[in-house]
């Protein structure tokens, strides 16, 4: 399978990586939009958001991305978690975009 995500995961591209265990990896966007942007994935390929059954891991990927959230300083200067799927997405093996800085919103109670 040529999949790009499968091939950093299995160590075929070298590549930087900011969290890593034996089930999920994380290292920035190539291309980010923002100063912090991130992807979060199982290293296992799954195809999109629908294909995760996996509660565990689903769990797990929530744990990572709240750490990720506070160790980047994020948890109070705006974020963002995006999963695009559907065919909105450019790579077909599952990730978590979390992106930010993004500022604060005023919000309305
Ligand atoms: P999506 O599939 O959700 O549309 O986005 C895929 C994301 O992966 C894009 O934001 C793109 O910049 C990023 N990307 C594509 N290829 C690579 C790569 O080889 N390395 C890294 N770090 N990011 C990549
Ligand atoms: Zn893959």
């Amino acid at each position: 399978m040529d999949c790009i995500f499968c091939k950093i995961a299995k160590k075929e591209i070298l590549k930087e990586f900011i969290y890593k265990d034996q089930e999920m990896m994380v290292f920035p966007d190539i291309n980010p939009i923002a100063p912090v942007h991130l992807l979060i994935m199982p290293k296992k390929h799954i195809v999109d958001f629908l294909d995760l059954e996996d509660n565990l891991l689903f769990g797990k990927l929530k744990t990572v991305i709240q750490k990720l959230i506070k160790n980047q300083k994020l948890e109070d200067r705006g974020y963002k978690i995006i999963v695009n799927g559907g065919g909105a997405q450019i790579i077909n093996h599952l990730h978590f975009h979390l992106i930010g800085p993004l500022g604060k919103k005023v919000s309305i109670e």
